[in-house]
């Protein structure tokens, strides 16, 4: 269990809800919800995962810490809006969903071979190397997440469709010797530095005053 973690079921000893509505994005948000189901309901992905929008704020309510932060349902979220359009409470449901999966991710609670955040992890190096996605890197990369063997089975498998994109120009091969990139890269990389300053702060603030 990581430190942050200890520290956090320390500071808030059983009151989830209060963890939730200080450390989550939009987690104040919570209490509001009345259970009615529109979200789950209305969810392209509801009948796919563990545990639908609805499910997860009553676990929150319920103090299900460790069930909630691994849950896999914060990850299978598209972020297609329909659970806010129909919410009759007007609650922002995307942005919590994503906020769950990022704090589980700090706590080091999230599921680790769950393929989104594997290719959330994937996509977010791809993209802080040079400025731009290269799409054949992360292409190849993708592939091979399950393991050598499995990246050449994959590769075989996918082959006439990376020749189709190559031969319709929707893919270069040079690609991958290195691509396109922001002019700045230095200049990049020091503005994701000081979002992660900025946000290491945020965080190291702890929680609104009165919730210890
Ligand atoms: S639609 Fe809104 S109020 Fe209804 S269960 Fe979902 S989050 Fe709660
Ligand atoms: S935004 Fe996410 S949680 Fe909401 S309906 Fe779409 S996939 Fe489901």
């Amino acid at each position: 269990m990581s430190e942050n973690n200890n520290e956090m079921i320390e500071r808030y000893r059983g009151n989830f809800l209060r963890e939730v509505e200080d450390n989550v994005e939009e987690g104040e948000w919570v209490k509001m919800c009345m259970q009615c189901g529109v979200c789950s309901g209305s969810c392209p992905l509801g009948p796919h995962w563990d545990f639908g929008p609805q499910t997860l704020f009553m676990m929150i309510r319920a103090g299900k810490r460790d069930e909630v932060l691994a849950a896999e349902g914060p990850w299978m979220c598209t972020s297609c809006y329909n659970c806010i359009v129909r919410c009759p409470r007007e609650l922002p449901i995307t942005h919590i969903m994503h906020g769950l999966a990022h704090y589980a991710v700090r706590m080091g609670l999230a599921p680790k071979n769950q393929p989104t955040r594997k290719f959330s992890d994937l996509f977010w190096k791809n993209l802080k190397a040079d400025g731009r996605v290269n799409e054949l890197r992360l292409g190849i990369s993708l592939y091979f997440m399950h393991g050598f063997v499995d990246g050449i089975k994959t590769a075989l498998k996918k082959a006439p469709l990376g020749l189709g994109m190559v031969r319709t120009k929707r893919m270069n091969p040079m690609e991958f010797f290195g691509g396109h990139k922001v002019r700045d890269r230095k200049g990049f990389h020091r503005m994701l530095e000081k979002a992660e300053e900025i946000e290491s702060a945020r965080i190291e603030k702890g929680p609104r005053p009165g919730a210890e």
